[in-house]
């Protein structure tokens, strides 16, 4: 093997690095993108002339960045998707099916470049005979590291707001990555070590229902990435709530605001007394309220049941659910196979299965993408619905409305099985979803408006209205006020006959 001069293997390094920052270089001026591009060839090249001299360690670790930078440089050039640790996080917990949803042939293409660029950097790297000089690299870096302390420091100064998202070390590859995974070290070991959320049992309440003639039956639907504006019954533009749209006692509240814009972090919000000022998941679910009460309880999911599912954010919160059915449970469809009508018959079957007071908890799939594999052909409305990338973006959005189709299909399908009982269907979604706006897509963004504005629609039954009119009417008037998902926890137990007492939750009914 001929041995190689580092300059020419760590500059071209350093240049790749800063190609990635693409995006955010091309929003700036000339002037201020030549500038950019050279301070983050400059910056890398110094901080790699220094590291090289621990060859060993830098020939493994620096392509191993240079891969994963890649691929994120893929991920937030084409789809807006920054690196970060809650992406990593979102990654660990993928399931297999979500996996092979994402892997679009241009994601497995820049997968497969990134591998085979890094290996070319990791042989480059090991051909370094002997390491440049210190004295310039040192000299550039204490030039340049001033120049990122000002931008930090003076944030809101116009020239830093253009120039730190292409060369802060926050978000500049490969420091962001380097940053983002270790981040995700130290949240994973605090999430790993952090105390069992505590039994929501334990919070001071009362039972308010007298005994009625008739047991209630409540279901508590979570939606997946769904957008409340797309929802015809909240103005949207195309039919896409032919269902609820027919249905006399559907209170909808428009659009709320999601607690977060990701599953993992919704989710166990929604079900729990967390809230957007308290948002430390410290209780379980309301399920164990229900059963200090005596109801039964249900979760029903979408997803399948997995070895260290205890250990889920959403899992972990479940408390003291008395039937767990999960996706594999019920049926072998795999997760393109999955559609969320698959569980009205698992519904139907708890119904059977219990009697008297009740709840159960159904955690759908949605509108999560890959759109088009959320709907059977019945709810195939919309056409053409078929895309491979986001570029289409008619096709996109037809396949993600007629997900929402379906979602008025499963919910009305819901109501239909409990219409002639003591019956409340409460849903929401954990999160909405980027369909093109700025060109992003998916979720994942809190920044968002479009990912955390989600729709919260509650159903009851003739009986329910006969038995707890005050309960209705106090739904009915909280219609146009700005809520967001704290008022779940609080109103669900509410509406379940359930009064909590010295809270500083945004209860529907007070003490
Ligand atoms: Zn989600």
């Amino acid at each position: 093997m001929a041995p190689s001069r580092p300059n020419i293997t760590l500059s071209l390094l350093a240049v790749a690095f800063a190609c990635m920052m693409y995006v955010p270089l091309s929003r700036l001026t000339p002037a201020y993108a030549f500038f950019a591009f050279s301070y983050l060839v400059l910056f890398n090249y110094s901080i790699f002339s220094i590291a090289i001299r621990l060859k060993k360690i830098v020939s493994i670790l620096l392509p191993v960045i240079f891969c994963m930078s890649l691929v994120g440089a893929y991920l937030y050039t084409f789809l807006n998707i920054k690196i970060s640790d809650n992406l990593l996080f979102l990654l660990l917990e993928t399931t297999t099916g979500e996996a092979n949803e994402a892997l679009t042939p241009g994601f497995i293409l820049s997968i497969v470049t990134a591998l085979a660029l890094s290996i070319a950097a990791h042989i480059g790297i090991k051909k370094c005979e002997t390491p440049p000089k210190l004295k310039w690299p040192i000299i550039l870096l204490l030039l340049l590291i001033p120049i990122n302390i000002a931008l930090s420091k003076f944030s809101k100064h116009p020239i830093a707001k253009q120039l730190r998202p292409a060369i802060a070390t926050k978000y500049a590859f490969p420091f962001c990555v380097i940053d983002s995974v270790a981040n995700f070290s130290i949240r994973w070991v605090q999430y790993k070590t952090r105390p069992k959320p505590q039994s929501s049992a334990l919070l001071e309440s009362e039972y308010v229902f007298q005994k009625q003639s008739d047991p209630l039956t409540l279901i508590f639907i979570i939606g997946e990435s769904a957008r409340a504006d797309h929802f015809q019954i909240n103005g949207y533009g195309r039919n896409t709530t032919p269902r609820l749209s027919k249905e006399k006692n559907v209170i909808t509240y428009g659009g709320i605001k999601s607690f977060a814009a990701m599953t993992r972090v919704s989710v166990p919000a929604m079900l729990t007394p967390a809230t957007s000022k308290k948002p430390n998941i410290k209780t379980n679910s309301f399920l164990d309220l229900f059963v200090k009460y005596g109801f039964s309880t249900a979760w029903i999911s979408a997803n399948s049941r997995v070895a260290y599912s205890s250990d889920m954010p959403t899992t972990r919160i479940m408390g003291n659910a008395q039937q767990t059915i999960f996706r594999n449970d019920f049926t072998t469809a795999d997760y393109s196979e999955f559609r969320d009508e698959m569980m009205v018959p698992v519904v139907q079957k708890v119904l059977a299965s219990t009697q008297g007071n009740r709840v159960i908890v159904v955690h759908t799939r949605g509108s999560h993408f890959n759109y088009s594999t959320k709907y059977s052909a019945k709810y195939r409305t919309f056409t053409p619905d078929k895309y491979k990338s986001y570029s289409n973006l008619g096709t996109v959005i037809n396949a993600y409305d007629n997900s929402i189709i379906a979602t008025d299909g499963f919910l009305a399908n819901v109501y239909d099985m409990v219409k002639e009982q003591n019956a409340l269907v409460i849903y929401s979604s954990d999160h909405g979803e980027s369909l093109g706006e700025d060109g992003i897509f998916m979720h994942g963004n809190d920044k968002r408006p479009e990912q955390r504005n989600v729709p919260f629609i509650v159903w009851y039954s003739d009986k329910y209205a006969e038995l707890n009119p005050t309960y209705v009417a106090a739904l009915k008037d909280q219609v146009g006020k700005r809520l967001s998902h704290d008022v779940l926890f609080p109103w669900t137990v509410n509406l379940g006959g359930i009064t909590l007492k010295n809270t500083s939750l945004p209860v529907l009914i007070a003490n």
